[in-house]
């Protein structure tokens, strides 16, 4: 994408409002835009980091064979009556009368519609374990919406959904879900730390959440400090040397080493094993061995939209943001800092060319800018490397290659550009 083309509307001001860093740098750098109180519109740089997270959330339960679908966002008021939520989930739910006098609501979350989806289509147990998700907004009427995405009314989120024959069975299903999640979280460069969680509106008595650590969070977790270590997936397989299970691993270290520290934290997944809560409100039964039986449940959520606030208030400087590599909204910039010279002009042309054929997902700022404003446009919007193109360039065919993060600059030719360095900047 040339910069000439792109939408990308940047601000000095930003209402004082905006408390925490992530909320002021997503709207200095024209990422969100605020439509009306915890309703956002994403723009296409924050739109670009949305589908990067999307797209490694969708390619990991792929690998796990869960059912991608999805449901709508308008429910039938019936079906809430039915789980008796519809009157304790509270002033939460926006409610909706139709034209003809209909009660529906804005999904704040979807136990009850996969539950009907379940009790039409599953017969046997032999169907069983299903595993349904979709990526879909919701919506909460939180009394309190703020610091940006990251305590909206509107937002995206994923929710899975498992059915299976029994508790045992279930658990197995909640054991791979845990585990699919800290490799989600870790392909997104975020380190996340699992905690036991009350199951509160949803109900069940298995329950985890997925927070990172990070002063302004809004959730407070006990941790033990041993596991602050970054995790890399590779390791979980070792823990069951030592426990039965990764969920046993972080549960059991915790309580043996007694290390324990209150930490601010940010939620940003929440897994649930609700057993047949819904299945019985429902009267959701299946052929089993043992007669009729109500299938094991559980919900499995990520809030997307808010990880790239999440991210940006953990990886930041006084410039801007900086994307770890895996969510980045672009892999590498390139910066005509000579747009009068035909020379530079070319060059960049040609460097975006073989980029975009190597599947690099570039930015490229042709624009005619001042130096300054180009140098502090790209600080700010955070992509993780910049390739200079400029005076250096034009004197001895020498280019710069700028690490965002450490403010490294490199200076190297064209072909070791190409033959060492591009290999390095796809994700
Ligand atoms: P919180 O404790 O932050 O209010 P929750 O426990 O009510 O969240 P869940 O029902 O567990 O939320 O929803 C799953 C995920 O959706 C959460 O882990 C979080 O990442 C995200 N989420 C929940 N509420 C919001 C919101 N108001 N704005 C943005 N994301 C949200
Ligand atoms: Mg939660």
């Amino acid at each position: 994408m040339k910069l000439t083309n792109f939408f990308l509307p940047t601000k000095k001001e930003v209402p004082s409002e905006a408390k925490i860093v992530s909320h002021r740098l997503m709207l200095r750098a024209g990422l969100i835009r605020m439509e009306t109180s915890g309703i956002y519109s994403w723009l296409p740089l924050g739109y670009k980091v949305l589908e990067k997270i999307r797209h490694i959330i969708e390619f990991q339960h792929l690998q796990k064979n869960i059912n991608q679908m999805l449901m709508p966002t308008i429910q039938s008021s019936d079906i809430w009556i039915q789980s008796r939520r519809y009157d304790s989930y509270g002033e939460e739910m926006l409610r909706i009368t139709d034209r003809n006098q209909k009660k529906l609501l804005y999904g704040p979350t979807n136990e009850e519609m996969i539950t009907v989806l379940g009790k039409d289509y599953i017969q046997s147990y032999k169907e069983l374990p299903l595993y349904l998700y979709h990526i879909q907004n919701k919506f909460r009427d939180e009394i309190r919406p703020r610091f940006g995405v990251m305590r909206a009314r509107e937002f995206l989120m994923k929710d899975a959904y498992s059915f299976d024959i029994d508790k045992k069975s279930a658990e197995k299903t909640y054991e791979l879900f845990f585990n699919l999640y800290l490799n989600i979280f870790n392909k997104m460069g975020l380190n996340i730390i699992p905690v036991r969680a009350l199951s509160g509106e949803i109900g069940g008595d298995l329950s985890h959440e997925f927070h990172c650590l990070c002063e302004t969070g809004e959730s407070e977790i006990v941790v033990d400090t041993n596991i602050l270590e970054p995790q890399k997936s590779e390791s979980f397989s070792t823990f069951s040397n030592y426990y039965s299970s990764t969920i046993e691993y972080f549960e059991k270290s915790g309580i043996e080493n007694s290390k324990l520290k209150v930490k601010k934290s940010i939620e940003l997944g929440h897994i649930f094993l609700f057993g047949d809560k819904y299945s019985s409100s429902f009267d959701f039964k299946i052929n089993s061995p043992s007669g009729l039986i109500f299938p094991y449940m559980g919900s499995y959520g990520i809030g997307l939209s808010r990880i790239p606030a999440a991210c940006i208030e953990i990886n930041h400087d006084e410039k801007g943001i900086i994307w770890p590599q895996q969510i980045s909204p672009f892999d590498l910039i390139i910066i005509n800092l000579r747009v009068k010279s035909e020379l530079c002009v070319n060059f960049c042309n040609e460097m975006y060319d073989v980029c975009k054929n190597q599947n690099i997902d570039i930015l490229f700022d042709d624009r005619d800018e001042r130096i300054g404003v180009k140098f502090s446009e790209a600080d700010l919007i955070g992509i993780p490397f910049q390739l200079l193109i400029g005076k250096r360039f034009e004197e001895d065919s020498v280019i710069e290659l700028k690490n965002r993060k450490t403010g490294d600059v490199l200076e190297i030719t064209e072909k070791e550009f190409l033959e060492n360095y591009l290999k390095k900047i796809r994700q």
